[in-house]
This record gives structure tokens, sequence and C-alpha cells, in this order.
């Protein structure tokens, strides 16, 4: 009876289930080695996160290791930016690689010595077609390829031509290393795939040492096995790779970690692919790859995302081993709310100023209220702000022909000015051209503290700073980075400029409370009524807080959760 409620928990996703029936069957000796293994040619986005997530948190939820490796064969794409961004983007996420930060560049000479041993086994060759021919040799799904009348060279042959590739004797495009498999197989990726080409180009960590460099398909199994990597975790896309990542390890009977396929994360509303977010970067369309409104780590870290919204998230939406699902943006903004309205403390910020001259409140007088940090949380503290007579508010909260339920400010109409006393407008200055500059109001004494004795109710409470007090800050304000319908192909210069959002980013300069004047770049906060915001860490400066909105406080997806 009581054995059903002592039965361990399922699994919560499919590598789970199997990492379990590996440790049951004693598969690796109760090993768990898993890898996150980025190439260098671009910073992380949010899709990396997945991956990240998925194979740190599988290290450490069953006693094992994740290395941190480097996929870096591919000189001309890659660079040490790359590298150190990536590096800082997983510590940053909240995770560790220990002493195992490793670099497929560190493997050219072993990976250069195994494609010898396939060369010598007769398995590996070197063709002379050029790449268009190599391509017309491979046939499609419904047609064989064809053989290169190369294939047959001795393995003589083959390994002076290999050496001589090493030794720079040829040019870019000259020859290239095959695996000698099958030109018809069914898998087309099993067709004599190209293992090794010549490039002359400088790598940014072994310089000029190499002009032959491995292909990922090789380099990929290969760097897994020297590590004793026991599941490797890959998305969906190389599905058709893993019979050419088991053909490599059999043939050079090697240890045989086991590749497993995910689905990948896409999401509403942002590109997802480095080659796409570069354009935007190049093309100068974002102020550089931290830019807030980028779906990359760095850019949700400036724009003032916590790691631990971003860990909820790629939690939520676990691992699939199939399908092509689009998440919602608006889940991961709910991640984000959850973690921020637990965490931020409350302080006020004006955003659009409007002058408010309390009309009979004395010239010099300064009243001080206590407002606290957080409301359900006593334990973060409290602060006084200073009353006085002229006051900032936010424009959008007065209204001259209001509707019916405008409870905000509007002439005539009475409102609280949150802890401090009750307000009526009375008066509204106006500029030349008619703009409403400054509000006339009349305040209650009797309602200090922000509440009536006689009962009378208001229903708007706005927030506020004394104007002589206040601190100039800068407020950054984002929509989606693309237009409505999402990108179009970034690729193409037009067609990223037509499909980029041109309100995607909105500065505001107003005011926030004394305290802020020298804010930590980095910090976040609630503006009581305006959102979650943090100051950029690289324009906030001493007395001159640049505060980006991190997300509204209205949480529509919230809805959507309850319907299910
Ligand atoms: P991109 O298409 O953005 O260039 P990539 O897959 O080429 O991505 P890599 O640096 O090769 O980028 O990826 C490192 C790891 O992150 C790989 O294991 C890859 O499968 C994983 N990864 C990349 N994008 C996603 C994604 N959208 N969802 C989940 N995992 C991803
Ligand atoms: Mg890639």
């Amino acid at each position: 009876m009581s054995s059903e409620t002592e039965k361990p928990a399922m699994p919560s996703n499919f590598i789970k289930a199997i990492i379990e029936e590996d440790m049951r069957t004693d598969k690796w000796g109760g090993r768990v080695h898993t890898r996150f293994p980025p190439e260098p040619n671009g910073y992380l986005h949010i899709g990396h996160a997945k991956s990240i997530c998925l194979n740190f948190g599988l290290a450490r939820e069953y006693g094992g290791q994740c290395n941190l490796r480097f996929d870096d064969t591919n000189p001309t794409k890659e660079d040490v930016e790359y590298v150190d961004s990536i590096k800082a983007d997983v510590h940053w996420l909240g995770f560790d690689w220990e002493d195992r930060c490793f670099y497929a560049s560190d493997y050219f000479e072993r990976l250069f010595e195994c494609a010898v041993r396939l060369i010598k086994l007769g398995k590996a060759y070197v063709d002379s077609l050029s790449a268009d021919e190599i391509r017309e040799h491979r046939g499609t799904l419904t047609r064989p390829g064809t053989e290169s009348p190369y294939r047959n060279r001795t393995a003589e042959e083959n390994l002076d031509l290999f050496m001589r590739m090493r030794a720079g004797e040829f040019p870019d495009g000259a020859h290239v290393l095959r695996a000698k498999i099958d030109m018809t197989h069914p898998n087309i990726v099993m067709r004599d795939p190209t293992l090794y080409r010549i490039r002359h180009a400088h790598h940014h960590r072994t310089g000029d040492q190499w002009c032959i460099y491995p292909m990922y398909d090789f380099t990929h199994c290969l760097s897994d096995s020297f590590e004793g990597v026991t599941h490797s975790l890959c998305t969906l896309e190389f599905e058709n790779n893993r019979e050419l990542y088991d053909w490599v390890l059999d043939t050079l009977e090697m240890y045989h970690p086991r590749q497993y396929e995910f689905a990948r994360l896409n999401m509403t509303h942002v590109v997802l692919s480095k080659r796409k977010l570069i354009k935007l970067v190049s093309e100068g369309a974002v102020d550089g790859w931290d830019d807030p409104r980028m779906p990359t780590i760095s850019g949700f870290r400036r724009r003032g995302y916590t790691p631990e919204a971003i860990r909820d998230f790629c939690e939520r939406i676990g691992v699939a081993r199939s399908g092509n699902s689009v998440v919602d943006y608006g889940l991961l903004e709910h991640c984000l709310r959850e973690d921020l309205n637990d965490c931020a403390p409350r302080v006020m910020g004006v955003l659009r100023p409007l002058k408010l001259t309390i009309v009979n409140y004395p010239d010099d007088k300064v009243d001080e209220f206590e407002f606290p940090f957080h409301p359900e949380k006593p334990e973060m503290g409290s602060r006084k702000l200073p009353f006085t007579k002229e006051l900032w508010i936010e424009r959008t909260d007065f209204m001259e022909n209001a509707p019916k339920k405008w409870f905000r400010l509007a002439p005539g109409q009475e409102v609280r000015l949150r802890y401090a006393y009750y307000v009526r407008c009375v008066d509204v200055v106006r500029d030349a051209s008619g703009e409403v500059v400054e509000l006339k109001c009349e305040y209650d004494p009797a309602t200090k503290g922000g509440w009536s004795n006689d009962g009378r109710k208001v229903k708007g409470t706005l927030h506020w700073l004394s104007a002589r007090h206040a601190v100039p800050a800068e407020f950054r304000l984002f929509d989606h980075l693309f237009r409505e319908g999402g990108p179009a192909d970034v690729t193409d210069p037009d067609s990223l400029a037509a499909s980029l959002n041109p309100d995607s980013m909105e500065v505001l300069k107003g005011f926030v409370e004394p305290g802020l004047a020298d804010t930590e770049p980095g910090w976040h906060c609630q503006f009581e009524r305006t959102g979650y915001f943090c100051a950029d860490a690289r324009l906030t400066q001493p007395g001159a807080p640049v505060f980006n909105r991190t997300t509204g406080l209205r949480d529509t997806f919230a809805k959507e959760l309850q319907k299910g």
C-alpha cells in the first residue's frame, strides 16, 4: 500500500530518464559527464541558456561534471572576445566548469593522429575534386551519390598528400580529407563526409601553426571521447550526424560517449541565431551584443534580467525529445517578474516630469515621510523622503478632459500623494504653445500620511518627488526589436531595416529620489507604478544614473498560465 507513495519521483525529462536507467544498469560506472560546447563565433543567446542549464544542471543533479568546451575549429569566424564573453555568461548564469575549460584547438595534434589512423585503416582518403564537384557527387535524398575518381588512392598516396596538406604545400580548396564510408548511403551525412579542409588562416589560439582544420563532425565526437563525456547532448538538427559520430568512434575503436538530441528553444519576437545576431551588431542596428533589446545573455543581463529568472524559465520550458514549438516571450517575463517582485526594492522615480506646486504649502517647509522598501518585507527596511512645495509628478497622471473613470489628477479632482497628503488640482499653467507645464494644487494638512479621518476617500494614489531634492536621471524604455510579425530575413540588409521596430527604445529625462544619485551599475529596483528597472552597466555615472526598464509591472502572461 505504502509502496505507491515511496516510488521515486518520475524523471522530469527524457534525458533524466536515460541517465537514471544508465545509473541502474551501471552503464558508466555511476558517472555523469556532460559538456557545453559553444563555438566562439558570437555571444551566447537565450537558446544557449537552455543548453547550459541542461548540461550543467544534469551534472549538478547527479553529482557529475560538466566541461566547458570551445568548439574552435573555424579560424576565420572566431575571436577571444567571444571566448571571454561566453565564460562570463556561463558564470553569471550560476554555473562553473571548475578546472575543465577545454578547447577543440588543444586537440589539433591528437585529431590529426586520429585522421592518420583512419587513412592507414583505409577509412579515409584525400579527394582532389573541387567543392562544387564534391557537392554534385553527393547526390540527393532520392538520388544516390557517385564516387570520386580519387576515392581509391592507396593509403601511402593518401598519407603523403595529407602530410603535404599539413605542411602547407597546397592552396585552400585544392584537397580535402574525406571519410571513406558509402556514397550510396541513405543518410547523406554518411556519403564520405569531409573531415579536414585546407584553410590558410590565422587561428586565435594556435596562430599560424596549422593550415588544415578539422570539421565539426570529426572534432566533436573525438573531443567528447578524449574528455570522457558520458552523455553528449545536442540539438535536433544533429540527429542525422549521430550516425557519423558513432562511425568515427567505432572505426577508431575509441571510448564512446552517447549522443542524444533535444529540441532547440524557439521564442516569439526574437531571433536566436548567432549568424543573424552578428548582422544586427555589424549593421549598427543595436548598441552592441549587450544592447538591452538583444536576446543575448549579456543583453538580458544589461536589461536587468536575473540569472534566477532565466534558470527558472529554462526549468519551466523543459526538455523535449522532438518538436519545434515556439515559447511565448511572456513566459520569460513572467519568470522575471516572479523573481523581481520578491527581491527588488521599491523606490520613487518620475519618468515624464510635470511640475506640481502646492499653493497653500509654506515656501520653506519640508515634511519627511517614511517609505518602506518593500510592502511585504519589513526586513528590507525603509527610508525617509522629503516633501516640499514644488513637486514632480508623472505627466501621464494628469488629464485635462478626463473620462469618468479617471481616478488620477484632473482639474478639480483630488488624489493622494503616496504616504504624504491629499491634494486637489485648482489651476493649470500653460506655455505659449498651450501645453500644460505646471499644475497648481491645494493640499489638506489634515490628511498627513496620506489618510483622511473624515471618511473622505480618493481613488488615485500618485508617486511624486520633491523637485528641490530630486536627482536627474535617464530612463530607457524598450519594446521588441522587431515589428509585429517577427523578423524577416535579417541577412538581407533591406529586409533587416524594414523589419526593425523603429520605436524599440525610448529615452526619457526624469528624476529619481535623492538616495539614488550614486546608484551602482547593475542595481535592480522597482520604480513604483512604472516598472522594474536596472541601472545601466555602461552608462550609469556617479551622480547621473541611467535606468533601463527591465519590464513593466503587469503580468499578462499569468492569465495564460491559469488557463493552462
Ligand atoms: P546558432 O545557431 O545561434 O549559431 P549554434 O548551435 O550554432 O547556435 P553553438 O555555439 O554551436 O551555437 O552552440 C552551443 C550549444 O548550444 C550547442 O550544443 C547547441 O546545440 C546549443 N544551442 C544553440 N542554440 C540553441 C537553442 N536555440 N536551444 C537550445 N540549445 C541551443
Ligand atoms: Mg554551431
